[in-house]
């Protein structure tokens, strides 16, 4: 596969080549060759060793109760161990189960944990595919060295998150199902025993795939992850957000609210969990005196509106502050809409307040607004509840938006094996284990 042209993340310089050279360098400096000797052993996936799970268990009907639980991991999990002084260990392919921490184990105590969370699908051509992996792998080692986790080569990841769903792929997303789809997730904790706050000194890597219902047709409501299990009934579909309180913030500007630490999720379930009480599926994430608008639960937002001049927009909050998670749904939404749509829509990434949306609104120039990310999908949002009142969001094709229904298309065709090799997806090779 050619490789892949990669957008801007944080700054140009750090998703290339060099840029993640000088990432390592920065923040994991002893993973370097001194000389010609490599001191410490780098992420190989190369190295892994496999061990077959010899009591598997069944897979669960897609969209059952048990698949709402987003509880039910596949049979075999990747494990791989990190410490400063020998640096990366063997991966691990290995029966699915509990890990081994002690009560002192730096993760539980100073939040140093990272995560990514993206999808293999079960194509219509029974394909087995990923989605632009190496945009949530180079996100990762972002995460990751932002926590002073240990550095890695985000190909290696690929290439350890490729070696799991090759072995799970047939029994877990059979070809039966074409369609449907796996949740993976790659995470990494600091393990290290001692108590003392310094960086870590001993890390874990490991990777699951969790069977995950559909977020994005249903009117249900996910986290970072998607845990949510109820789902709302109502009148209108599409998503219903509450727009948070001056005193409730998210991420700010110099935090690291760009970054997939669970240091970000922990502390806004208690907004979450408010919004759901009252019978919204997510909060819209505001940030200042002016209500900016920044993403939706842990998803990107975006809107479509007519400019008081008359241009059609598709407007999304910018990454400049680091205060917006870079989503790899955002990003391939505004390649798309550019490459595709450039012609209709012009595509905005700019900052933008509770007063633009409602100003549009009330002029009748707000057209569309939706959520994006990889649980939610994409999600058409119903309306928005800010100061008090409900402001509702048209959706001039029944139950979706316009641009909304066209964008996630152009997406579920690519991610399914639709469209035909699009450089975005990532063909796996399954690995046939003997009955
Ligand atoms: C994961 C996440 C997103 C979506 O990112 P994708 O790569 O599209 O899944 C958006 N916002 C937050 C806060 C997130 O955690």
């Amino acid at each position: 596969m050619a490789p892949i042209a990669i957008a801007p993340f944080q700054t140009t310089s750090e998703l290339t080549h060099s840029g993640i050279k000088h990432t390592i360098t920065k923040t994991a400096p002893s993973i370097i060759t001194n000389g010609n000797s490599t001191i410490i052993n780098e992420l190989d996936a190369s190295k892994l060793v496999f061990t077959r799970n010899l009591s598997p268990r069944a897979v669960p009907e897609p969209d059952s109760p048990e698949v709402w639980t987003q509880s039910v991991c596949t049979d075999h999990m990747l494990t791989c161990q990190w410490t400063s002084t020998s640096g990366w260990g063997v991966p691990h392919l290995q029966p699915y189960g509990p890990l081994q921490l002690m009560p002192t184990a730096s993760v539980l105590h100073y939040a140093t944990e990272c995560f990514e969370g993206l999808k293999l699908y079960r194509g219509h051509d029974l394909k087995l595919r990923l989605f632009r992996p190496n945009c949530n792998t180079r996100r990762m080692l972002n995460s990751a060295t932002r926590i002073a986790l240990p550095a890695f080569d985000p190909d290696e990841l690929q290439n350890l998150i490729e070696a799991l769903v090759a072995v799970e792929g047939e029994k877990w997303l059979p070809k039966s199902r074409p369609g449907t789809f796996l949740y993976l997730r790659p995470t990494m904790i600091a393990t290290a025993a001692a108590l003392g706050v310094q960086k870590p000194k001993e890390a874990l890597l490991y990777i699951i795939a969790c069977c995950f219902p559909s977020f994005d047709t249903p009117s249900g409501t996910a986290g970072p992850g998607g845990e949510t299990v109820q789902q709302s009934s109502k009148a209108r579909p599409g998503l219903k957000l509450l727009a948070s309180k001056e005193d409730t913030v998210r991420a700010w500007p110099g935090g690291f609210g760009y970054a997939k630490v669970g240091a970000n999720y922990g502390p806004s379930l208690i907004a979450q969990g408010e919004a759901k009480a009252r019978g919204f599926d997510q909060v819209l994430w505001l940030l200042g005196k002016n209500c900016e608008v920044t993403e939706a639960g842990a998803s990107n937002f975006f809107v479509v509106w007519r400019t008081s001049g008359g241009k059609l927009q598709l407007v999304t909050a910018p990454l400049d502050d680091k205060v917006i998670l870079d989503g790899v749904t955002r990003r391939s939404v505004l390649q798309l809409a550019r490459e595709r749509l450039g012609g209709d829509l012009e595509i905005v990434e700019r900052k933008y307040t509770m007063s633009d949306v409602e100003v549009a609104a009330a002029e009748g120039r707000l057209l569309e607004a939706f959520a994006a990310g990889t649980a939610f999908f994409i999600a058409p949002v119903h309306s928005i509840h800010f100061r008090g009142e409900d402001l509702e969001i048209p959706m001039s094709e029944g139950s979706t938006g316009k641009y909304t229904a066209i964008l996630k298309t152009y997406l579920m065709n690519i991610m399914y094996g639709r469209e035909k090799d699009h450089q975005w997806s990532v063909v796996v090779d399954e690995k046939q284990l003997d009955a």
